[in-house]
């Protein structure tokens, strides 16, 4: 069943009701009010996902993630150059920068 995010228009509390697509949603459950605003709250869903990408975040030891960053990093960076050019990365994504220490 798929899951929503509402605000609450009365007393903007927000909730996450769970209802079928063609169900109306729940009242509020502070005050009571079915009027409601749905909010679209996926980012935060694509957020996880960037973050922790399948089936890797609870397998990997910490170790795994940096080789796979350091791994990883060197080939973003390079296809950030190639959009945007050499100067615009160093100056805006420095942490992109390698390492000259
Ligand atoms: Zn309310």
């Amino acid at each position: 069943m798929p899951r929503y995010d509402y605000r609450c228009k009365a007393c903007d509390h927000r909730f996450e009701a769970q209802h079928g697509m063609n169900e109306d949603p729940p009242p509020c459950p502070v005050c009571h009010q079915t009027d409601l605003q749905r909010l679209i709250t996926s980012a935060p869903t694509i957020a996880r996902g960037i973050l922790t990408p399948a089936g890797t975040a609870r397998a990997s030891s910490k170790e795994e993630l940096q080789s796979k960053w350091a791994e990883e990093t060197p080939k973003l960076r390079k296809k950030l150059v190639d959009k945007l050019g050499e100067d615009t990365v160093s100056r805006m994504a420095p942490s992109l920068n390698p390492k000259t220490d």
